[in-house]
């Protein structure tokens, strides 16, 4: 790489060299040989400033320092428990490789990182967990089938088989996408109205609602009900909701499916009288593979996934998502997009 070479007698390249450390997401303390603080960066300097939970972290700091100052230069993991729980990685080593010159201290913060370490894991226990399921029953209905001679009862096993076999088809449908959705953003950008889009939606759902006895309606007075936006995530998300206030809907009820105009915002809602959502359930039916009621989820073909495919849609989009429910009386999920994105894209 071409470039300047660093001069430490240019105040130039100095104040260059301390600009980089500023900007270092780690923090990072110099002192010199007499154990003394002589430099410390932002994050440093923050975390410096104790509250009294980090003042356990600059213990650390300190006690590192003085085996560094002895000659024992160590790299160790340190968590703050919180809450919130805060991980760290502590390292000490010579600025000139050895210790006349002092020590330095970095303090690595992989709160992050294990986070999402901890999230991809459960993610993968729990679509395996999932997967697992319906491919036991396919092996053990195989099974069966193979010895079965009573055609009535062998043509029950190979609807059993379908039903399984559809069931980890919907599985991996909805995992592809969820994983699409949250890697390309909205990629299309249409002019999409959300009428004309609810309606064909409510069109290709009413075989299903017919099935469950249950009337879907669209309710929408004059007004524009366009948006810019991708019309595979939007319909996917509207399939979710619909679907849903279906499954877990009474025979005769009615859902609605209404939209209307907020200023800027186009809003769209979808409302039943079905089984409702517990109080405490509220915060979490986003979360993948949370359900309320496993038994009946998987009953109704429930995957798990619905409510996060429709978030990630949403937010795609620069929308938000509200969930009002009271348990016995009914649900109403509300979208709210914004009617136009442009100049606003991630
Ligand atoms: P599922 O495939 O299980 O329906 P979702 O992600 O779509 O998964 O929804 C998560 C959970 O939220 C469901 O299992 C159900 O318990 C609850 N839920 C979602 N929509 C409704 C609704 N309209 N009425 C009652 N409960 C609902």
């Amino acid at each position: 790489m071409e470039g300047n070479t660093f001069n430490s007698n240019d105040a130039y390249s100095v104040s260059l060299l301390e600009a980089a450390l500023e900007s270092v997401a780690s923090a990072i303390f110099v002192f010199n040989e007499e154990g003394n603080l002589s430099f410390a960066n932002q994050v440093a300097r923050d975390l410096s400033l104790a509250r009294h939970e980090e003042a356990g972290l600059m213990k650390v700091v300190d006690d590192v320092k003085l085996a560094a100052l002895d000659g024992t230069f160590q790299e160790l993991e340190f968590s703050l428990y919180g809450p919130p729980k805060r991980d760290f990685t502590i390292r000490t080593s010579a600025p000139f490789g050895n210790r006349d010159g002092g020590v330095i201290v970095t303090i690595e913060d992989l709160t992050t990182r294990n986070q999402l370490d901890i999230i991809r894991r459960d993610f993968v226990a729990n679509v395996s967990h999932e997967l697992r399921t319906p491919i036991g029953a396919l092996g053990l209905l195989a099974e069966t089938l193979a010895f079965e001679d009573d055609a009535s009862v062998r043509h029950r096993l190979a609807n059993r088989i379908q039903n399984e076999a559809f069931r980890v088809a919907k599985i991996i449908d909805d995992l592809l996408d969820l994983s699409k959705f949250e890697s390309e953003g909205s990629k299309n950008e249409d002019e999409i109205s959300i009428v004309d889009l609810a309606l064909d939606v409510i069109e290709n759902i009413n075989p299903t609602a017919e099935n469950a006895s249950v009337k879907v309606t669209l309710e929408a007075g004059e007004g524009d009900f366009n948006i810019v936006g991708d019309p595979i995530q939007l319909r996917s998300a509207l399939t979710n909701l619909i679907d849903n206030s279906i499954k877990y809907s009474e025979a005769n009820s009615e859902v609605i499916v209404a939209a209307s105009e907020e200023g800027d915002y186009v809003v769209i809602s979808v409302t039943d009288h079905g089984i409702g959502i517990p109080q405490k359930d509220l915060d979490r039916i986003f979360e993948r593979f949370y359900r309320v009621d496993q038994a009946r989820s998987r009953q109704t073909g429930g995957t798990g996934l619905g409510l996060s495919i429709v978030r990630h849609a949403v937010s795609n989009h620069g929308g938000t998502i509200e969930v009002e429910s009271r348990e016995g009386i009914g649900s109403t999920f509300r979208i709210k997009l914004p009617r136009n994105r442009k100049g606003d894209e991630k």
